[in-house]
Parts: structure tokens; C-alpha cells; sequence
């Protein structure tokens, strides 16, 4: 009788495990099919400079329109797609698309815009990585100016000397290169300050709290410092107040990105907002 409640426990266990591990492999079979069958679509949300107001690229966000659960996030599947190597021919096809839509806009003559695409670690770390961005930009016709690749601090510092090299070729290119979610991971300083890289993308966990808690805003309020002092320009992701935005144009940010100016759209949307013209309100500092 003692033994029963931890019996069953230890049971209930092993199955909710079992559980995760068929969903997860579900999961998987269905990614693999879902590049065929076109199930993946790029969302862009704009990026918008604080001193003119307008939209001067994008990010483009990459969902999964699953026949019967409907749109799933990236945070549910790029971290699998990743573990299986999944994530390789699935980046393949973001840059592409992104590219791409980049150059279409272009061409209906809508002023240039940045497209900013997220590179995972092992999509960073494939031996042909260089070679293959080159050839996507001359396949789809996109001057390397409008193109911004995004990574994170980790993916970096896994394998500096080659992540050097592989910048280096990208800069050379006129390729621009974000740090994203700055401030989240375990790089110093000292280490960072080696990789040739232009933009500081403030992680959205120190924005959120902007004007709420004095700490966050001592640590934006350093990263901007050092930014300028090192030339590099700075993004906020995730701005969704005025007080927030007020806080960062006070500051000195170069450009914001959050639900306060757009979320995430479609292709069609994105261009609608792009055709009104929509400008980010200059609001008197
Ligand atoms: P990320 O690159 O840091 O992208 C920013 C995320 O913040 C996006 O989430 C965006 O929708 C969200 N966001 C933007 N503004 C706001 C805001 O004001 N409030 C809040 N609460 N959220 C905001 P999303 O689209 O769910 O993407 C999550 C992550 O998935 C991305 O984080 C990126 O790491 C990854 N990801 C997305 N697309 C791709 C892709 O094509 N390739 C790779 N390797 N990773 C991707
Ligand atoms: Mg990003
Ligand atoms: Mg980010
Ligand atoms: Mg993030």
C-alpha cells in the first residue's frame, strides 16, 4: 500500500514524458512534410528610425500555418527544427523568401528597404554558409546593402575565430550584422568587442520594464552609452509603450520594433502599410 502513491507517481511520470517526446517527434515528421507543402510563410515586423519616423527595414518572422493546429509560433518549433538539423533546409527557404520579398518591394518602387533575417547556431556554423548567401543575393537580385543577417551573442562565441572570418566575409560583402537579444547572454565584453559587427538589438526582457524598473533602465541606458561610444547603432525590440518610447528616444536610439508601432504581418499587410505611408509619429522630446 506505502509504495503505491510513489509507484504511480514515478508512472505518471515516465508517461508524461513519453507524452512530450511523441509530440515533439510528431512534430517533426510533420516539419519535414511542411516545407513541401508550403505550410511555412514569413511575417515582417517593421523597424523604425526614431529620428525620421520612417520604416527603414524589416524582420522577417518565420511561422508555421499548420493544416490543423493553425498558425504555430517559432519559439515551438525552431528550437526542434535546430536539434534535428531541421533548421537548415527550413533557413534556407526564410532567406530565400525573404530576399526575395525584399527585391519585389523594391521593384513596385517603395523606398529600399533592410530585410533582417534570424540565423540559428547551426545554420551559422555550416561550412558553405558564405557561399550560399552570395549565391541566394544573386538569385534573387538583392543589393547586399538591404540585406541584415541577425545573431546571438551565443552563436558567436561557440566558435569565435571561424564566426570572425565567416563576419568578416559578410561585412566585406556590404552585409549588415545585428547582435539580437543583446544583454541575455553570458559573452563579455571584452570577447564581444572582437567580432566586426554593426548593430546592438537590446533584448526585449530589459524594454519591457522601461520606466517601471529604475535597474532595467540603468542597463539600456549603458548599453546605449557604450553603443555610441563604440559606433555601433542601436534597435529596442519589443517597445510597446509610449513611455518606453519616450525613454529610448530620449536616449538616443537609433531605431525601435514592437507592437506599439506594428506586430508582425503578412506579406500583403506589410505592404499596405508601406503604400499609406505610415509614419512613425515625431514626437517632441
Ligand atoms: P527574435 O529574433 O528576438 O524576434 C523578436 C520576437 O519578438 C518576435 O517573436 C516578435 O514577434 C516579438 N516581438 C516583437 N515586438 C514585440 C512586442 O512589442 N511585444 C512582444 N511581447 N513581442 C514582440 P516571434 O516572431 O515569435 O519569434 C520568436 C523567435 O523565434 C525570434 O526571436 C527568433 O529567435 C526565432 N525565429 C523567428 N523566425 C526565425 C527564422 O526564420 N529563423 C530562425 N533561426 N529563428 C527565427
Ligand atoms: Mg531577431
Ligand atoms: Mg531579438
Ligand atoms: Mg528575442
Amino acid at each position: 500500500e506505502a509504495k503505491q502513491p510513489g509507484n504511480r507517481r514515478y508512472q505518471f511520470y515516465i508517461a508524461s514524458i513519453g507524452a512530450k517526446s511523441q509530440e515533439a517527434f510528431e512534430l517533426e515528421i510533420q516539419m519535414r512534410q511542411a516545407l513541401e507543402r508550403q505550410e511555412f510563410q514569413l511575417y515582417y515586423q517593421p523597424k523604425v528610425n526614431l529620428l525620421t519616423g520612417q520604416i527603414e527595414g524589416a524582420e522577417a518572422l518565420v511561422r508555421w500555418n499548420h493544416p490543423q493546429r493553425g498558425i504555430i509560433s517559432p519559439v515551438e518549433f525552431i528550437p526542434l527544427a535546430e536539434k534535428t538539423g531541421l533548421i537548415v533546409p527550413l533557413g534556407e527557404w526564410v532567406l530565400r523568401q525573404a530576399c526575395h520579398q525584399a527585391r519585389v518591394w523594391q521593384d513596385q518602387g517603395i523606398y529600399p528597404l533592410r530585410i533582417a533575417v534570424n540565423l540559428s547556431p547551426r545554420q551559422f556554423n555550416q561550412s558553405n554558409l558564405t557561399n550560399f548567401v552570395v549565391d541566394i543575393l544573386h538569385e534573387t537580385g538583392l543589393n547586399p546593402h538591404y540585406l541584415e543577417l541577425e545573431l546571438t551573442e551565443s552563436t558567436l562565441v561557440q566558435n569565435p575565430e571561424s564566426a570572425i572570418a565567416t563576419l568578416q566575409t559578410f561585412k566585406a560583402l556590404g552585409i549588415r550584422i545585428s547582435i539580437d537579444d543583446f544583454g541575455t547572454g553570458y559573452s563579455a565584453l571584452s570577447q564581444l568587442k572582437k567580432f566586426p559587427f554593426d548593430v546592438l538589438k537590446i533584448d526585449r526582457s530589459f524594454v519591457c520594464q522601461l520606466t517601471e524598473d529604475s535597474r532595467d533602465e540603468a542597463i539600456t541606458t549603458a548599453i546605449l552609452q557604450m553603443a555610441r561610444s563604440l559606433k555601433l547603432k542601436v534597435v529596442a525590440e519589443g517597445v510597446e509603450t509610449l513611455s518606453q518610447l519616450n525613454f529610448l528616444k530620449g536616449h538616443q536610439c537609433d531605431e525601435i520594433q514592437g507592437y506599439w508601432f506594428s506586430p508582425p504581418l503578412s506579406a500583403e499587410a506589410f505592404a499596405d502599410l508601406l503604400s499609406t505611408g505610415k509614419k512613425f509619429p515625431l514626437l517632441s522630446s
